[in-house]
């Protein structure tokens, strides 16, 4: 047994982790709290093989989750699906050297882009920054530090795809299947579903955070709920998020309204000429913001990002946020979360 599954910072879980068969012979590895790369897997086993969807940040937590596996199903991972090409979700591929890795093409192209080998570079420099700088510079390096400190980068290296695809592809494993559609571009251009249609179960990915704000690196907004739209269509039971606990069509209901309702106060504020930080700094603080439900999300300092997304549109420039733009952004994210946890009043 790999004992219990807690989150990964200091935090309290607010569900329980670890193995949990969603339907016959189809489980979920659950990573309270879904924050920041608190990721979600899937395994779906078919006679005597499995498929894995995504694996963890690092090959520490990505030990584990296979350790479980064996423990728990002990049936051989034959195939690996990566829902996109986030680090938190496919750093421990190389952990799977026989398996086939699947991913859209678009994921692909994504993952050529990822330097696993630079966070740890970055884990260094938060935490330098934390302990030695004042001001601004130590806030960020503080947040910066929080968010990466869980994790160990040494040895990560990228692994490409053995088979891509386009639009839809259909997977076998023993008498089962699984449906892949690529609904990007959203929170990645690469952003893949599983469905599996025998256990009315849909593996989200990043479409679907629960309890958690989510954060958008590419948009735009109406892509991702013409997402979550595909997502409704296939009607499934059960929804694993990429960062959350299981859930069902209620939640990507919720993300949706959530979409349009920030798309709508934002534009307003924006269209004011107020800037995207204030905008988000307003927003979150705002009494109607507290009065729906993702008021009590985690991480609402990611509204920054989001609200990023709606500009660029609005301005009708690419939505797209660079690896480049990135340190920029969470600047400001690390600003608006001390802003938000200091009580300070709108600037
Ligand atoms: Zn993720």
């Amino acid at each position: 047994m790999t004992g219990p599954v807690g989150t990964l910072r200091e935090a309290p879980a607010r569900f329980a982790g670890g193995l949990t068969e969603i339907a016959p012979q189809t489980y979920a590895w659950l990573q309270p709290n879904g924050d920041w790369s608190e990721s979600n897997c899937g395994l779906v086993v078919g006679g005597d093989a499995a498929v894995l969807i995504d694996t963890a940040w690092d090959l520490r937590l990505t030990r584990r989750i296979l350790a479980a596996v064996a423990d728990e199903v002990g049936v051989p991972i034959r195939t690996v699906v990566a829902t996109h090409a986030d680090g938190d979700h496919v750093n421990g591929l190389q952990l799977l050297p026989d398996a086939e890795f699947v991913c859209a093409e678009a994921a692909r192209d994504e993952l050529a882009g990822e330097n696993p080998g630079a966070l740890r570079w970055s884990q260094t420099g938060v935490h330098l920054l934390r302990r030695f700088a004042i001001g601004p510079p130590r806030r960020f390096g503080a947040y910066l530090d929080w968010m990466l400190s869980p994790f160990e980068f040494r040895g990560i290296e990228v692994r490409g795809p053995d088979r891509t695809f386009a639009g839809r592809l259909q997977l076998t494993v023993g008498d089962r299947e699984l449906h892949l559609h690529h609904l990007g571009p959203a929170h990645t251009a690469g952003d893949t579903i599983v469905h599996v249609p025998d256990a009315a179960t849909v593996f989200a990915g990043d479409l679907l955070f629960t309890g958690v704000t989510p954060n958008g690196w590419t948009g735009p907004v109406a892509g991702w709920q013409a997402a979550l739209h595909a997502i409704a269509a296939l009607e499934p039971e059960v929804i694993v998020p990429g960062h959350g606990p299981v859930s069902d069509l209620g939640a990507v209901a919720e993300l949706d309204r959530y979409w349009s309702w920030l798309t709508e106060h934002a534009s307003r504020l924006l269209a004011d000429g107020v800037s995207v930080d204030d905008a988000a700094e307003a927003i979150v603080r705002s009494d109607a913001f507290a009065a729906e439900p993702w008021g009590r999300w985690d991480c609402p300092e990611r509204t920054v990002c989001n609200i990023v997304l709606i500009d660029r549109a609005r301005r009708g420039v690419p939505t797209h946020i660079t690896h480049r733009e990135r340190p920029l952004i969470m600047w400001k994210v690390a600003r608006l979360a001390a802003r938000l946890r200091a009580g300070a009043t709108p600037a």
